[in-house]
C-alpha cells in the first residue's frame, strides 16, 4: 500500500526519485524487494552526481591550464573582433601595451592600445597597414632610436572564421635585444672593415713606392716611414681594443692593484697625449692638488682609460680649443676632469656614448678615424675599480668626462 502511495507521488511530485522514494520497514518480501530498489536508486543517484561533480572539476582545472599557459607565453596574444575590439589578451599582451596586469582591455580597440604606446608616425604606419589584408606583419618603433623598443606585431585570421566577420589573432613581440644586437654587429662589421682596410691600404701604397721609386730624397723617405710606423701603430692600437672588448665579453678582463702615485700618473699621461694636442695648436692644462693620496690601481689599465678619454678631448675638439685635464681628491674618492671646448655631443646620443663600436653621425667625427670601442673600455676599467664614468655634454660648447674612484 505505502508502495503505491510512493509511486503514485513519483507520478506527479516534481522532486527527484531519491526524495520521493523511502525505505519501508521490512514486514513483507516485497518491502524488501522495494527497499532494494530504492537503495539502487539512491547508490546510482550519488554515482551520478559525483560523476558530474568531477567532469565540473575537471574543465575547470583545464581551463585554468589554458589559461596559466596562456598567461605564461612571453609573445603578447590578444584576439579581436572584426571592429578590432579586444576580446581576450594575455599578461605579455597587457605589459607590451603597458596596461596593469589585472586589467580587463576587452571592448577596446587594439588599434588604439598600440597607438598608446607608440610615436606618431609609426602609428599611422600601423593604420595604413592594418586597412588592408587581414593578414599583415610589420616592426614598429617606440622611439626615434632603437634602444627606445621595437614590436614586431602580426595579424592573423583566427582559423575556423569567415573573413566577412572575422575575429583576428594578433602577436606582439619585443624584439628590441635582437635588434639592438643586429645594429651593433653592423657596426662592428663596418668599423673593423674600415680600420682595418684604410691603415693596411696605406702601408701597402707607402711600402710600394719605396720599393719600386729610385731616388726618393730622404727627408721624404722618412716621411714615409714615418706613415708606415703610424698606420701600424693604428692597427695594433685597433687590435688591442678588441681583445679589450672580447675579454670584457668573456668575463676575462681583469685589473692588477699596485700602489701608484698619481703625480707621476698623470706626468706620464699628459706627456703621451700632448704632442697631438702640439700639433692641434690645442691649450692643455693640467692642475694637480698639492697633495694627492695615493691610489691603488692597475697603473696600465687606469692610464690607458685616462689617455682615451683626454685623447678624445683632443680629437674631438677643433684647431686651437682648450683641453683640460683635473685631478679633485675628495674625503672619500679621487676625481678625474677631462673637460674640451669641442665638438660636443647631442642629448639624444648622449645615452648610447658608452655603447660598444657607438660613434656620432656628426660628420666632423666621422672625419676623424676611430673604432667606437675607447669610452666602453674606459668605463669597465672605471667599473672595475669600483668607481664610475660620467659625462656631460653640450653641443658645439664641449663635454667634461668624470672618472672618480674611491679611495
Ligand atoms: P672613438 O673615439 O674611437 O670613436 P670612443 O669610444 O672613445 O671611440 O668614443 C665614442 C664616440 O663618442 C666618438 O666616436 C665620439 O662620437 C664621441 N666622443 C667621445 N669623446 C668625445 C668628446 N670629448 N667630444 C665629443 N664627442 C666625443
Amino acid at each position: 500500500m505505502l508502495e503505491r502511495q510512493q509511486l503514485h507521488g513519483a507520478a506527479f511530485v516534481a522532486a527527484p526519485l531519491e526524495e520521493t522514494l523511502r525505505i519501508l520497514p521490512e514486514s513483507s518480501p516485497i518491502a524488501r524487494a522495494w527497499n532494494n530498489l530504492v537503495e539502487q536508486i539512491r547508490a546510482q543517484q550519488t554515482l551520478s552526481g559525483l560523476e558530474s561533480r568531477m567532469s565540473t572539476f575537471g574543465s575547470t582545472v583545464e581551463l585554468q591550464r589554458w589559461e596559466s599557459l596562456f598567461n605564461s607565453l612571453s609573445e603578447g596574444i590578444v584576439v579581436s573582433d572584426r571592429r578590432h575590439a579586444v576580446t581576450l589578451a594575455n599578461n605579455s599582451a597587457r605589459a607590451l601595451l603597458r596596461l596593469p596586469a589585472d586589467s580587463t582591455p576587452p571592448g577596446q580597440s587594439i588599434l588604439s592600445l598600440l597607438e598608446a604606446v607608440l610615436p606618431a608616425e609609426t602609428a599611422q604606419q600601423l593604420h595604413q597597414l592594418s586597412a588592408g589584408s587581414i593578414a599583415f606583419s610589420c616592426e614598429l618603433k617606440l622611439g626615434a632610436d632603437l634602444a627606445a623598443g621595437v614590436l614586431r606585431v602580426s595579424r592573423m585570421p583566427l582559423v575556423g572564421q569567415t573573413t566577412d566577420d572575422s575575429q583576428a589573432i594578433w602577436t606582439i613581440r619585443d624584439i628590441t635585444q635582437q635588434r639592438l644586437a643586429e645594429e651593433m654587429r653592423n657596426q662592428f662589421v663596418f668599423t673593423a672593415t674600415h680600420e682595418l682596410r684604410t691603415p693596411l691600404a696605406n702601408i701597402r701604397a707607402y711600402a710600394e713606392l719605396l720599393a719600386t721609386q729610385e731616388e726618393i730624397p730622404l727627408d721624404q723617405q722618412k716621411d714615409f716611414y714615418n706613415i708606415i710606423n703610424a698606420e701600424a701603430t693604428r692597427l695594433g692600437r685597433f687590435i688591442n681594443d678588441l681583445l679589450n672588448i672580447s675579454q670584457m665579453e668573456t668575463g676575462a678582463f681583469a685589473i692588477v692593484r699596485h700602489e701608484t702615485d698619481v703625480e707621476r700618473l698623470v706626468e706620464e699621461i699628459v706627456n703621451h697625449v700632448s704632442p697631438q694636442a702640439t700639433q692641434k695648436r690645442q691649450r692643455l692644462d693640467c692642475h694637480m692638488p698639492p697633495k694627492c693620496p695615493k691610489l691603488s690601481v692597475d697603473k696600465d689599465k687606469f692610464s690607458a682609460a685616462l689617455v682615451n678619454l683626454l685623447g678624445n678631448a683632443i680629437k674631438y675638439t677643433p684647431e686651437e680649443g682648450r683641453v683640460s685635464f683635473r685631478v679633485e681628491p675628495d674625503h672619500d674618492q679621487v676625481r678625474f676632469l677631462v673637460e674640451d671646448t669641442g665638438y660636443g655631443i647631442s642629448t639624444e646620443e648622449l645615452p648610447r656614448l658608452f655603447q660598444k663600436f657607438f660613434r656620432s653621425s656628426d660628420s666632423r667625427v666621422r672625419e676623424i678615424t676611430g673604432s667606437g670601442l675607447g669610452l666602453a673600455f674606459s668605463q669597465e676599467v672605471a667599473r672595475l675599480h669600483g668607481g664610475k664614468l660620467t659625462v656631460t655634454s653640450e653641443l658645439n660648447k664641449g663635454s667634461l668626462f668624470t672618472l672618480s674612484l674611491p679611495l
